[in-house]
């Protein structure tokens, strides 16, 4: 495990807010309006603790087997404030239950049989599951999410299944690095989540933008960013299992 860093955290993240403000201040909103999730995957929970501990609450997994180990393990420490877990990777549906049982959010949606089986398994004693519904917003043949055209269809019948909270959409367009270009992305979906609350999906949460292109996503209108290497640095490769 890598600790070397873990003084640095507390400096990194407060650049990254930094970043979220001036964001913020170039298109008028305030800084309460973004949340930040750090992105944690790899890492190991000494770095999450020293996140923690320099006031970061939200965190973000995208492997799921991983994931669980880690929440287990924090979990027993009794953290004070808890820390609040947003699966951010694709969920297999033989992995939905350890999903509906451990994390408070799911980003990935894109298909209803993983929604209805995330719902189903939701235990009784926790609160409903926190979801967004991914979109493939720049229609690449290799990405995860619903083509914008079935965003609507998809959100309608996540909104009725009892055990999850449908808050938003998430997208992970590729970052280029042109501002203009990305903003444009961002717009479109910004679009595809202001058309669902034109027929009254009542959503909250935009959550796009990551280390290197939060400027403009913010500036598009993203409400939750989601920033890994910008916070902890460079991350250590994924073991396969
Ligand atoms: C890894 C990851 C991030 C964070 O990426 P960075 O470039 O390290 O900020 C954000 N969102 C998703 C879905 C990711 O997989």
């Amino acid at each position: 495990m890598i600790n070397t860093l873990d003084t640095n955290y507390s400096d990194r993240l407060q650049q990254v807010h930094n970043r979220i403000h001036a964001a913020c201040q170039g298109c008028g909103r305030p800084d309460s309006s973004v949340t930040l999730l750090a992105v944690s995957k790899t890492l190991g929970i000494d770095a999450i603790q020293a996140a923690h501990a320099a006031g970061q609450t939200a965190f973000g997994e995208n492997y799921i087997l991983e994931a669980i180990a880690k929440i287990t393990a924090l979990s027993s420490l009794a953290v004070s404030p808890p820390l609040l877990w947003h699966c951010i990777g694709p969920i297999q549906s033989n992995k939905t239950r350890l999903v509906a049982e451990h994390f408070d959010w799911v980003h990935t949606l894109d298909r209803l049989k993983i929604a209805e089986r995330l719902s189903a398994q939701r235990p009784p004693h926790l609160g409903p599951l926190q979801v967004c519904i991914q979109v493939n917003a720049d229609g690449s043949l290799s990405k995860a999410g619903v083509p914008p055209s079935e965003a609507l269809a998809l959100a309608q019948a996540v909104a009725k299944l009892p055990r999850l909270r449908l808050r938003g959409v998430m997208s992970i367009p590729d970052a280029s690095e042109d501002f203009e270009a990305n903003c444009a992305v961002f717009a479109h979906v910004h679009a595809i989540f202001d058309a669902l609350n034109n027929v009254g999906m009542g959503l909250d949460t935009l959550s796009m933008g990551m280390s290197a292109d939060l400027e403009a996503a913010i500036t598009a209108g993203s409400t939750l960013v989601r920033v890994g290497s910008a916070i902890f640095g460079q991350r250590p490769p994924h073991a396969k299992g």
